[in-house]
């Protein structure tokens, strides 16, 4: 299985980030977990066709996470992709994407896809799927992908931690001194890194402010048991 960072930026723009998607690749099969904007962008740069792309898994539907939905749609679209978009994520997707059509209504019966809400485990182009809901401010999944664990945005918490697993793409959206429930800080993952045995560990979602501050935070983690390191654009993290 490969694993391909496609965009690691958050809501506010970073030199050379474009907004949350990983691409899973096994056996020539390919989903992506998130596509915020740029991913359509991106995934051109990357060399990846998005007619090849069999699932779109969201962790939630917040811009910066599913901006580029209906554009990989359209681009599918006009390029003659007859095979449906599967598309999985929280209760509300399915609403979400309704209420984009009512906008958009000459996409209306040429977009071709389906959407999955909610399934606690799935199987999808090859991959085992199991979603696991996180803390945010709406409703949202991380996402374990046969071995590769994913956060989506979250604040950290034991039961994420303490799957078995070979890496863990978790965000990091917020420098030090920062008290939230919606997200992650240095001082919050931290705490929770004393309960993980997954060994790699690579952080995503880091706001400008958090990039600022990227060196203090890694030799903050310096000490913890697992291997930690910031994911940049076009990252392979699993080969
Ligand atoms: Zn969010
Ligand atoms: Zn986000």
């Amino acid at each position: 299985m490969k694993v391909l960072a496609v965009g690691t930026g958050t809501a506010v723009p970073a030199e050379g980030r474009s907004q949350s998607c990983f691409m899973f690749e096994k056996d020539g099969r390919k989903i992506l977990v998130d596509v915020g904007m740029g991913t359509l962008l991106r995934l051109n740069q990357l060399n990846v066709d998005v007619a090849e792309i069999e699932a779109v898994l969201l962790t939630h539907n917040h811009l910066d996470h599913n901006g580029d939905l209906l554009g990989i749609l359209k681009a599918r679209w006009l390029s003659g992709v007859g095979e449906k978009l599967q598309i999985f994520g929280p209760k509300g997707t399915r609403y979400h994407v309704e209420s984009l059509l009512e906008s958009y209504p000459y996409l209306r019966n040429k977009l071709r896809f389906e959407i999955q809400e909610d399934l606690k485990e799935f199987e999808i182009a090859g991959f085992e799927v199991k979603s696991i809901p996180t803390f945010h401010s709406i409703k949202s999944n991380a996402y374990l992908v046969d071995e590769v664990l994913i956060s989506g945005d979250t604040k950290p918490f034991r039961e994420l931690f303490e799957i078995e697993c070979d890496l863990l793409i978790h965000e990091l959206s917020l420098p030090f001194g920062y008290e939230t429930q919606d997200h992650t800080t240095p001082e919050s993952l931290k705490k929770q890194l004393e309960f993980t045995k997954i060994e790699r560990i690579v952080l995503t979602h880091l706001y400008p402010q958090t990039l600022e501050v990227k060196n203090e935070i890694l030799s903050f983690l310096s000490d913890v048991g697992s291997e930690i390191r910031i994911a940049n654009d076009g990252d392979v993290l699993v080969v």
